[in-house]
């Protein structure tokens, strides 16, 4: 590690030397002695046009030369307009107010914040949010708060705030248990509802796909159902689609593959194309009309320096523009199936699961599960020597390719886990 680096994830001690990497075209990366490798996981989930797209970064160089960054408090932009119109074109038509941020950590806690002040707004009381068992939504402390308490949260628990915490009804082919599973889930949140009906401000998942938690699924029939049961209620529904969002599920967002209309959804991830940092939080007009005031206390009072930042929005515009026109989103699933079903009946490998995109498995090992399981580092050093970046959260496996990743490249990637996995 370079002596004035500390990078993100890593325990230090005894952590291998992290890898270099010169440049990035496509779904390859090549590295410092020249090695090319495969980056199944689009960079930690955000190259969604893989490294380098011409289109995306000729966007930001002309940008760069015109306006840089200006502040976005009493000021405009043509990008940021330009990025809205293309959100809320994509997106249920009940969310037509965009906010940006930087990342998607801030994407949440401004979607959470949202919430909150919606009801103070209202004159109502509503402090606690329901959340799922597994959750990642961010490093900050409302994120934490909301995600699971896990190692990553441990030292700071004193300082996070309680929520109501949901199992989560994970899935994978072959379930025989899913119905059951969602039901005794369905019925935990009709109870926590109905107990204390004024007591929730919202709920915040991450819909059909936990990420960071592990690929964990969960079926579409599930998100409409709980959908269902919050609208009985009134809640607010809050989608953090920071990874599922831009194609990620097969649809352009997890809410319209899962048919449900959440009033708050967090964006980041793949919304430059993985070339700047840019989030949006985009609510309902029925939340922005509480805070359509001249009573400061009915402002919502949060901003960032770099809060719709032009370079990020002109990527943003460029990558819509490269999605769009290629959809090529929709490509990977049947190809996920068809090599998944090769694998199948390997005996190290279970729980098999597929969502657009996201293929995952879980290597099975004595060890508990978690992101500390050891078979992950192993599997992260093989995995480059043979060529392929892929990096397993604990015991799973999973790919998260680029879009121009090509049905040959997929099927390497596949070879490769089959190899390692031997
Ligand atoms: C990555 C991620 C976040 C946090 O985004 P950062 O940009 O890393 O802060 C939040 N929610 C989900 C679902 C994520 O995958």
């Amino acid at each position: 590690m370079h002596k004035n680096l500390w990078h993100p994830f890593t325990i230090l001690k005894d952590a291998p030397d992290p890898i270099k990497v010169n440049s990035g075209k496509g779904s390859w990366l090549t590295l410092e002695d020249g090695t090319e490798v495969l980056d199944a996981i689009s960079s930690w989930w955000v190259n969604i046009h893989g490294h380098s797209h011409p289109e995306v970064a000729d966007a930001i160089y002309e940008q760069a030369k015109t306006l840089e960054h200006v502040i976005f408090a009493g000021f405009t932009h043509d990008p940021a307009e330009q990025l809205a119109e293309m959100l809320v074109e994509k997106l249920p038509k009940n969310l037509n107010r965009v906010f940006y941020s930087d990342n998607g950590s801030t994407a949440v806690e401004v979607g959470m914040k949202m919430a909150y002040q919606f009801w103070k707004n209202k004159g109502e009381d509503r402090t606690t949010f329901i959340c799922f068992e597994g959750a990642y939504h961010g490093d900050t402390f409302g994120a934490m708060s909301a995600g699971e308490r896990s190692v990553f949260t441990d030292v700071f628990k004193d300082l996070l705030f309680d929520v109501d915490v949901l199992p989560f009804p994970e899935t994978w082919i072959g379930d025989k248990e899913r119905g059951q599973k969602e039901d005794e889930v369905i019925d935990k949140l009709e109870d926590l509802l109905s107990s204390n009906p004024d007591k929730y401000a919202g709920i915040l998942m991450e819909p059909l796909v936990q990420g960071a938690g592990g690929m964990r699924m969960c079926s579409a029939e599930f998100m409409q159902k709980l959908h269902w049961v919050n609208r009985q209620f009134g809640v607010l529904l809050i989608l953090d689609e920071v990874m599922t969002g831009f194609g990620r599920t097969g649809d352009y967002f997890a809410c319209q593959r899962a048919q449900v209309e959440p009033d708050i959804i967090c964006l980041s991830k793949g919304i430059t194309g993985g070339f700047m940092p840019l989030a949006a939080t985009v609510c309902s007009d029925e939340i922005f009309q509480t805070f359509n005031s001249t009573d400061p206390m009915k402002t919502f009072w949060h901003g960032h320096s770099y809060t719709a930042n032009p370079l990020g929005c002109a990527a943003g515009v460029a990558s819509m523009k490269v999605l769009e026109r290629e959809e090529a989103f929709k490509k990977f699933e049947n190809i996920h199936y068809s090599e998944i079903e090769k694998l199948k009946s390997h005996p190290k490998l279970e729980h098999f699961r597929i969502t657009g995109t996201i293929a995952a498995m879980d290597i099975k090992n004595e060890e508990e599960g978690g992101y500390l399981n050891s078979v992950a580092k192993d599997i992260k050093k093989k995995s480059v020597d043979c060529g392929v970046l892929l990096r397993p959260l604990g015991n799973v496996l999973y790919m998260m390719p680029p879009y121009c990743t090509t049905e040959e490249e997929l099927r390497k990637i596949y070879q490769t886990i089959s190899d390692i996995v031997e």
